[in-house]
């Protein structure tokens, strides 16, 4: 069995990886950076470049993780794609959304190349992606497993808990198993329930680390932090500010909207004007949708109808006053230049009255990320074309991640007592954490840190 890392560092960027088993070639997810642009927001394809793949699979419709699919299948036309039939609808929206995005930034940022796939192309691609159903086991040829075929190569989609659609991947060959977890949550959030994975054992896992360098904070839960936002939003209210909260149009939006709906219900907070971006807008239909065909929390509960958002674009941001007792949840949540929720952080920011509250995971090199780490009077650059700016507003820091936390991470690399753990999705000090933690709790595993770009026999 080979495999190789196909993102350009030990980071959260472009996510992609290559397996070989089985004869078998395979891509598992094909993300874009979220701060690289042009080649550089793919993954490092080069060393797929004389192979030819059988199939490609997608964890889920994140932007770092499907995000420039269309490119590879480009590159790849006898690949067949296989997700589940909610990340497609998902997948279709997000890269439509993308190629405006692409179109406007080649303007903005000169990008000669931009955009890497036009609408035409994701239509077109998006009619060969194939959908696969939960707990089934699959052929390479997308047909369910004959039990005669059991001993051949499958692949079994798992509910990962992390957003609307996201799995896990369970690959099995020659007596082998592999697993790759993609992004997961082994908790319940407000809308989405916890992780149903497998619990036998298994010979590789291949698991991500996103909050490998967050210890979880003691007498954390959830239903205390959702009051201490509660009161923090009530607090903001009562001095005149608005509230903006970053956040990611897929999953986090639509937790952020539940939680506001709870408030309401449970009368912590009286009605008030919110305010979502149009990629947000499409993503929580979705998630209306499918409320009552998918497992999650409040399987009744219709966001758009509940909250009834205001939706912002690129044109009307700019004439959208910062109102008091208003709720601003923008994208994106990394506060990436240009985006919603940068142009309207770089409206508040100097303002003492105004509050920013950061929920989940932001690269720290992003604008969200050097934002919530600055301390106030510090000088920034949330956009590098606008001038520095002074944090005078409120910054609040709340614990919503849609990630599993590394607690958790390392209870399930050890109930499936692995032969070997391949380290991936992780900033390099979460990865070491996780790599020094498992060497010491697992001794009979080889924890493997996959240098980029480098085959390995496993
Ligand atoms: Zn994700
Ligand atoms: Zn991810």
């Amino acid at each position: 069995m080979k495999f190789i890392n196909l993102t350009r560092d030990t980071e959260i960027g472009a996510n992609s990886y290559y397996l070989e088993i089985a004869g078998h070639r395979l891509v598992l997810d094909c993300g874009m950076h979220p701060r690289n642009v042009g080649e550089e927001a793919l993954p490092d394809f080069r060393a797929i470049k004389d192979r030819q793949l059988d199939a490609i699979l997608i964890s889920h419709g994140h932007q770092d993780h499907i995000g420039t699919l269309p490119v590879l299948m480009r590159r790849q036309p006898h690949a067949r794609v296989f997700m589940t039939e909610t990340t497609a609808e998902i997948g279709s929206a997000l890269l439509h959304n993308s190629v405006n995005v692409m179109t406007r930034q080649r303007e903005e940022l000169g990008t000669a190349q931009y955009p890497l796939f036009t609408h035409r192309e994701t239509d077109s691609h998006t009619d060969r992606w194939r959908w696969c159903p939960l707990r089934q086991r699959i052929t390479i040829a997308g047909e369910r497993a004959a039990a005669c075929d059991l001993d051949g190569f499958t692949f079994e989609f798992f509910d990962a808990g992390h957003v609307l659609g996201s799995t896990g991947i369970l690959l099995r060959a020659e007596g082998r198993t592999i697993f790759y977890t993609g992004d997961v949550n082994f908790d319940d959030q407000t809308i989405m329930s916890a992780a149903i994975f497998p619990q036998d054992k298994i010979d590789i896992l291949v698991m991500e680390c996103t909050r490998g360098d967050h210890a979880k904070p003691e007498n954390w839960t959830r239903a205390g932090e959702e009051r201490r936002l509660a009161a923090a939003i009530e607090e903001a209210f009562q001095r005149s500010a608005s509230v903006l909260i970053p956040v990611f149009a897929l999953g986090k939006t639509q937790e952020n909207l539940a939680m506001l709906c709870k408030f309401r219900r449970e009368n912590l907070l009286r009605d008030f004007p919110t305010y979502i971006g149009g990629l947000s807008a499409k993503m929580t239909e979705i998630y209306d949708r499918r409320a009552g065909m998918s497992r999650r929390q409040w399987p009744r509960l219709q966001l758009l109808q509940d909250i009834d958002p205001f939706v912002l674009n690129g044109q009307n941001i700019h004439d959208a006053p910062a109102r008091a007792g208003h709720v601003y949840a923008l994208s994106s949540g990394m506060m990436t230049p240009k985006t919603l929720s940068n142009i309207f952080a770089r409206r508040i920011v100097e303002n003492p009255r105004q509050s920013i509250f950061f929920v989940g995971y932001a690269d720290p090199e992003s604008p969200a990320g050097i934002l919530r780490n600055a301390r106030p009077g510090e000088l920034v650059v949330l956009d590098p074309d606008e001038p520095a700016q002074t944090v005078r507003c409120h910054i609040g820091q709340f614990q919503f991640s849609a990630h599993a936390s590394r607690e958790t991470l390392i209870d399930y690399a050890k109930k499936l007592s692995p032969k070997k753990i391949v380290l991936v999705h992780g900033d390099p000090r979460a990865v070491e954490w996780m790599r020094a933690k498992l060497t010491v709790d697992l001794p009979g595993a080889e924890v493997i840190v996959p240098t980029p770009g480098v085959e390995l026999e496993l």
